[in-house]
């Protein structure tokens, strides 16, 4: 509960507190979406919010209508991104991004709700599976993930500083954190093995434009990709690759 405000390197790495320092060999900066906002991080990340409804646990014939049997992954191609999951407790759950990017990557806890993304959200549980259309939404809930401007994750140690860093997961950290944190082991270890290999090690990407243009990229981009979606829906064709928005949104 105690937050970390800024950091120091070099001979004696400490981390600041507004209750004391604490100082340590090395230091691990894995704070993802939440680390960019030391003065030190800025702009290395910016936080995108994902959002998720959750459906009452569904009775045995719902589950038979709908064929789900197994827990099995779901998503679709949407470019605003979605992911669906049967829960253990045999509920849905329906997670999606587009909640829109706030000026100067601001992370607040109001905004782990957006109550029209929710909407959307509950709507396009209704639209995937029409026989549930009187389920009731029991659940909402959000989070900021940690998004590089090139969109790929950075693990890295640096002996002369003492500082090793892991994050940029993009929405997809569950497992490579674990990944990372054994491919820092090996780092700060001083060991080249198969892990230390991997393209992610040591990987720099740039940092994010300055506020105003990284809202109006970001939000520009969001916006876009919002439109993509819809049209493909209306008329059943995949997007070109060709507009604008897709060419500056490749990664
Ligand atoms: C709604 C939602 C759905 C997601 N779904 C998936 C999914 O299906 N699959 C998947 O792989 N990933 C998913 N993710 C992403 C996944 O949760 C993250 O990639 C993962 O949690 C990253 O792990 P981490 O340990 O690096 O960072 P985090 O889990 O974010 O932990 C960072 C920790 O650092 C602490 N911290 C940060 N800054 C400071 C500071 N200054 N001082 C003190 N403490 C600090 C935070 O309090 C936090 O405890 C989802 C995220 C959200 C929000």
């Amino acid at each position: 509960q105690t937050p970390v405000t800024d950091y120091e390197t070099g001979g004696a790495p400490r981390l600041i507190t507004p209750y004391g320092d604490v100082r340590a060999r090395r230091l691990v900066l894995a704070g993802e979406a939440y680390s960019q906002q030391l003065p030190k991080l800025r702009r290395t990340l910016v936080p995108m919010y994902s959002l998720i409804v959750l459906t009452e646990p569904l009775s045995e014939s719902d589950w038979e209508q709908i064929g789900w049997r197994n827990r099995e992954l779901v998503s679709s191609s949407r470019m605003s991104v979605d992911y669906l999951n049967r829960t253990a407790d045999g509920r849905i759950l329906f997670g999606g991004r587009g909640a829109p990017y706030h000026m100067h990557s601001v992370i607040a806890d109001g905004l782990d709700r957006h109550e029209p993304t929710h909407d959307m959200l509950r709507q396009m549980t209704v639209e995937w599976f029409p026989m549930l259309k009187d389920v009731r939404f029991t659940h909402a809930w959000g989070g900021p993930l940690g998004m590089p401007r090139d969109w790929m994750p950075t693990t890295a140690y640096d002996a002369a500083t003492g500082v090793a860093r892991a994050g940029g997961y993009t929405g997809q950290g569950v497992a490579t954190a674990n990944l990372f944190g054994r491919i820092l082991t090996d780092l700060i270890r001083g060991e080249v093995t198969a892990l230390t290999q991997l393209p992610t090690v040591n990987h720099c990407s740039p940092r994010w434009e300055p506020e105003p243009l990284r809202w109006l990229g970001i939000r520009y981009a969001q916006e876009g990709f919002a439109r993509l979606d819809r049209d493909a829906e209306r008329t059943g064709k995949t997007p070109t690759g060709r507009t604008l928005v897709e060419r500056i949104g490749r990664h």
